[in-house]
C-alpha cells in the first residue's frame, strides 16, 4: 500500500470516530417545515451573527443557502419554490451525526490555549523516561495527543530565545530577528541581549541583573535591566488571539527565564520571569506600572525560601534510575558548593549563590507552577467563553543539561520531576478550565548534544572547541597581507556569526563578499569548524541548497546576523562562556540540537503519532487554524492537519468540514 493510502487509511476512521463519539441523537426534521428551515440555518449560516439576514424559508434564503452550498445556477437544483428544492437541500447539508457534533461543539471552542515550552528537551528524552513516570504529566500528553516524532527547529541558531520567538511567531528567525541570545549591534558597536529594552525598566530596581553572581553568559551581556519584546520584529499567536477578541483573551508569559516569558507573551500580553537577585517573580514597565496586587502577596510569602537549607536528592531509590551508578561522572560541573553528586545542597536563603542554584535544579521549575497556578486563579484565566492563552516556559532542564549534560543522572531525576511539575499544571488546568477545554501544546526551545566526553566513550571523536588555541594571528596576518589592510577587520566573533569592519572594507573599496569569503576560508582551517559560510554568498545564492544552508539562511536576518557563519563539526562545541566552564552547549544546525518533541493535546484532539517530519514555525500557524485569528505576520508554517482536521472542530466558525478530504 502507497504510503498516503496507509496513512488516508488509518487517519480516517481515527478521525471521524474520535470526532463524533460525544454525539447524542436528535431527529432530523421534515424538510421544508418551520424546524427544517432553522435546522439548514444553523448549519449553514445565512446572517451574519448578529441577528440579520434573509427570513427563514424565503426565496433571499433559499438563494443564499445555494451560495453557501455553492450550488447556485446549478442546472440540477429544482426550483426554488418546490418541495424537491427542500430533498435536494437536505440531501447536501450535514448528516444528522455530524450535526449533533458541530452542535456540541459550535458552543465549546477552547477557553484557553496552554502553550508549555521546556528549555532542552530533545525529541527523544520524554519518551525515554516515560517508563519512570507518573500519570497526568507527560504520560498523559504522549497517551493522549497527537505526537510529531520528528519534529525539529528548521533553523540553525538553536539557542533559547530563537526557539522560544519561533514558536510564538511561526517565522523564521530570519523573519522574526531574534537570531540569537545576543547580536552585535551594528548601530551601537555594542553585544545586544535579545530582549533588553532601556525605556522599559523592571518595576523593582533591585531585581536587577548581579553582575557579581550571574552566570547565564547572555543575562550578563544586556547593558541594562530594562526589558521588553520590541526586538520581536512579527507577531506572535498570543497577539493574534488578542487582537481576534479585540482584546479581551488574556494573555500571559511565566517562566524562570526572562526571554522564555517576554517572547511567548507578545506584545499585546503580560510577562512575568524570575529573579535571581530577590528571589521574587518580576515584570519591566512595558507591562505594568505597578504589580497587581496578587503578585505581590505572591512575592511577599517568599517561596523561595522553602528550599533554604535544604538540598535536591533523588525522587526514587538509585536503583531506578537508568544513571543511578553513574551519578559521578567526571566531565559534569563541579560548581562551588553544589558538586556532581547527589544530594545538591542549596545553601543558607541568604546565600551568595542560594537562588542561582534554585535554577539549577526541579526548584525552578516548582516555583514557576506556583507562581502559574497564582496567575491562573487571580486572573480569572480560562473562565470564560473568550478563550485566554497562557504560556508556561521551564527552564531547569536547560540549565541541569548544561552542567551534568542530558544523560546524567541528575538531567534524569530533573526529568522525573519536571513531569511532576506537569502533572501538576494540568490537573489544576483541569479543575480550573477542564482539559476538554483547554487546547494544549508541548514543544522545546532546542535540544542539545551529549557531552563530548560520553560521546568519546562510544568511540566518536568529540571534543571542546577552544577558539583561544586558535592561531588567530597567522590567520589575521594572511588576511592583512591579501587585503593590505593595518587596521582590526573583525569587529566581534559571537558564535556562531562573525562580524566585520564593514565600514573599513567599505572605505578600502574592497569586495564585501571577497573579504567575506577570505574570511570563511581561514575560519575552515581551525581545527573543529566543519563549515564558514558568507553571509553574502548565502543570500546571493551562491552556497550549494542543502539541508545545513537552508537552516543557515533561515537564521538570517540582515540588520542581526554576522557575515560569516561558522558550524562547528557535529558533536564539537564551544563550552567556555568567559570563566564559566559547562558540560554540554547547544547552538548548533545539528540534529541533536534541531529535533525536539512537538504534542498537541486536550479540547477534542484525539490520540495520533506521526512520523512525518514537521516544524516548529507550524506549531502558531496551527494554533491561529484551531482557533480561527489571523495568521502571526511572519508565520511560515503549514496548519498540522492531526490537529485540526476534524469535523466539528472550528464549528464556533461556522466552518463546514468535508470529511472526505482528511488527508
Ligand atoms: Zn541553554
Amino acid at each position: 500500500m502507497a504510503m498516503k493510502e496507509c496513512i488516508a487509511a488509518t487517519l480516517l476512521p481515527l478521525v471521524l470516530a474520535a470526532c463524533q463519539d460525544s454525539a447524542t441523537t436528535i431527529d432530523r426534521p421534515t424538510p421544508c417545515t418551520e424546524d427544517w428551515f432553522a435546522y439548514v440555518d444553523e448549519i449553514v449560516v445565512t446572517g451574519d451573527g448578529a441577528g440579520h439576514g434573509p427570513d427563514l424559508g424565503s426565496d433571499e434564503w433559499r438563494s443564499t443557502v445555494e451560495f453557501k452550498l455553492g450550488i447556485r445556477d446549478v442546472p440540477e437544483v429544482p426550483s426554488r419554490s418546490s418541495a424537491a428544492w427542500c430533498d435536494f437541500i437536505d440531501q447536501r447539508v450535514a448528516p444528522p451525526e455530524l450535526f449533533t457534533s458541530l452542535q456540541a461543539a459550535a458552543e465549546a471552542p477552547p477557553r484557553l490555549v496552554l502553550q508549555i515550552t521546556v528549555d532542552q528537551l530533545r525529541g527523544d528524552l520524554p519518551q525515554r523516561y516515560l517508563a519512570e513516570m507518573g500519570p497526568g504529566g507527560f504520560r498523559y500528553l504522549l497517551e493522549n495527543g497527537v505526537v510529531y516524532e520528528n519534529a525539529h527547529h528548521a533553523h540553525a541558531t538553536t539557542e533559547t530565545i530563537v526557539g522560544h520567538a519561533t514558536l510564538a511567531t511561526g517565522a523564521h528567525p530570519s523573519e522574526h530577528g531574534l537570531v540569537g541570545n545576543v547580536w552585535f549591534d551594528r548601530s551601537s558597536g555594542k553585544l545586544t541581549y535579545n530582549i533588553e529594552d532601556a525605556r522599559y525598566p523592571l518595576i523593582d530596581s533591585d531585581a536587577a541583573v548581579d553582575q557579581s553572581t550571574e552566570i547565564d553568559p547572555t543575562q550578563a551581556i544586556a547593558s541594562t535591566d530594562g526589558r521588553s519584546p520590541a526586538a520581536l520584529m512579527t507577531s506572535t499567536f498570543s497577539d493574534m488571539l488578542a487582537m481576534h477578541h479585540a482584546g479581551q483573551s488574556k494573555v500571559f508569559g511565566v517562566s524562570v527565564k526572562d526571554r522564555g516569558a517576554v517572547s511567548m507573551a507578545g506584545h499585546a500580553g503580560k510577562a512575568f520571569w524570575f529573579s535571581k537577585a530577590t528571589g521574587d517573580f518580576v515584570t519591566s514597565r512595558f507591562y505594568y506600572d505597578e504589580y497587581p496586587q496578587w503578585v505581590k502577596s505572591f512575592n511577599a510569602s517568599k517561596h523561595a525560601q522553602r528550599y533554604a537549607d535544604s538540598s535536591w536528592e533523588l525522587s526514587l531509590e538509585p536503583a531506578s534510575y537508568r544513571f543511578g551508578d553513574k551519578d559521578d561522572q567526571a566531565w559534569e560541573t563541579d560548581f562551588p558548593g553544589y558538586g556532581r553528586v547527589f544530594p545538591h545542597p542549596y545553601g543558607a536563603g541568604d546565600g551568595r549563590f542560594f537562588t542561582t542554584l534554585l535554577t539549577l535544579s526541579p526548584a525552578g521549575d516548582e516555583l514557576t507552577l506556583d507562581f502559574a497556578k497564582e496567575l491562573i486563579a487571580n486572573e480569572n484565566i480560562g473562565a470564560d467563553a473568550v478563550t485566554d492563552y497562557l504560556s508556561v516556559s521551564f527552564s531547569s532542564t536547560d540549565y541541569v543539561g548544561h552542567i551534568f549534560g542530558p544523560s546524567s543522572l541528575e538531567a534524569e531525576d530533573n526529568l522525573l520531576r519536571l513531569d511532576r511539575t506537569l502533572a501538576g499544571l494540568l490537573a489544576y488546568v483541569d479543575e480550573r478550565v477542564g482539559l476538554e477545554n483547554t487546547l494544549i501544546v508541548l514543544a522545546a526551545d532546542h535540544g542539545g548534544p551529549e557531552a563530548p566526553p560520553q560521546y568519546n566513550e562510544y568511540g566518536f571523536e568529540a571534543g571542546y572547541v577552544d577558539t583561544d588555541s586558535w592561531d588567530k594571528q597567522a590567520g589575521i596576518a594572511n588576511l592583512k597581507n591579501r587585503f593590505k589592510i593595518g587596521e582590526e577587520l573583525i569587529l566581534q566573533f559571537a558564535p556562531p556569526y562573525i562580524y566585520l569592519n564593514n565600514e573599513l572594507i567599505r572605505s578600502e573599496r574592497l569586495d564585501q563578499a571577497v573579504v567575506e569569503e577570505a574570511v570563511a576560508e581561514e575560519v575552515m582551517k581551525f581545527s573543529g569548524v566543519s563549515l564558514a559560510i558568507s553571509s553574502t554568498a548565502l543570500m546571493e545564492g551562491r552556497v550549494p541548497d542543502t539541508a545545513l544552508t537552508r537552516s543557515v539562511l533561515n537564521s538570517h536576518n540582515h540588520e542581526r546576523s554576522g557575515d560569516v557563519f561558522v558550524v562547528f563539526e557535529p558533536h564539537w562545541f564551544i563550552n567556555d562562556f568567559d570563566g564559566l566552564t559547562v558540560t554540554s552547549t547547544h547552538g548548533s544546525p545539528w540534529r541533536y540540537d534541531t529535533f525536539v518533541p512537538i504534542i498537541f493535546a486536550g479540547a477534542g484532539v484525539k490520540p495520533a503519532r506521526v512520523y512525518r517530519e514537521v516544524h516548529t514555525v507550524d506549531v502558531a500557524s496551527t494554533l491561529a487554524a484551531f482557533i480561527g485569528t489571523n495568521l502571526p505576520s511572519g508565520a511560515r508554517g503549514q496548519v498540522l492537519p492531526e490537529v485540526v482536521h476534524c469535523p466539528g472542530k472550528g464549528a464556533w466558525r461556522n466552518v463546514l468540514y468535508d470529511s472526505t478530504t482528511i488527508h
